[in-house]
């Protein structure tokens, strides 16, 4: 019987017979992450399981209310980690709105050149702001 190399642990294990195309040793933790791997796909993939899923984790933490407020408090590291990642993806979203926002030329009907803003409009002060309006091209 040939070896096959285990994709989690990358060792080498004799496939049981039984099982076609066995990609994971038996080991506890190899299997748990066959089983994970698995059920990323499975919610990749299937939207009645996604929404299954999803209903049962909305029904378990309508009974368990305190559970993350609780695991927050007990576990400090985790709310760093977490608001360190989100201040990342809170910048990569500022970043990419301001890339859309730079595509768009906001008064593409303006000519360039020296403008007076009517001090009625821009409710500032009394005298009229004065802008320069720089072609986009
Ligand atoms: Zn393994």
């Amino acid at each position: 019987m040939n070896r096959k190399r285990c994709r989690h642990c990358h060792s080498f294990f004799l496939p049981d017979p039984r099982v076609k195309n066995q990609e994971y040793c038996n080991r506890p933790e190899c299997r748990q992450a066959k089983k994970a791997r698995w059920q990323r796909e499975k919610m990749r993939r299937d939207p009645d399981y996604q929404a299954d899923h999803r209903d049962a984790h909305q029904h378990w933490l309508k009974h368990h209310p305190d559970y993350w407020k609780t695991y927050r408090e007990k576990h400090p590291s985790y709310v760093q980690t977490n608001r360190r990642k989100q201040k990342k993806r809170d910048q990569k979203r500022r970043l990419k709105h301001l890339a859309k926002m730079d595509s768009i030329r906001p008064f593409p009907f303006i000519k360039s050149g020296t403008y007076f803003i009517s001090p009625d409009l821009a409710k500032m002060d009394a005298k009229g702001q004065k802008i320069f309006i720089i072609p986009a091209s």
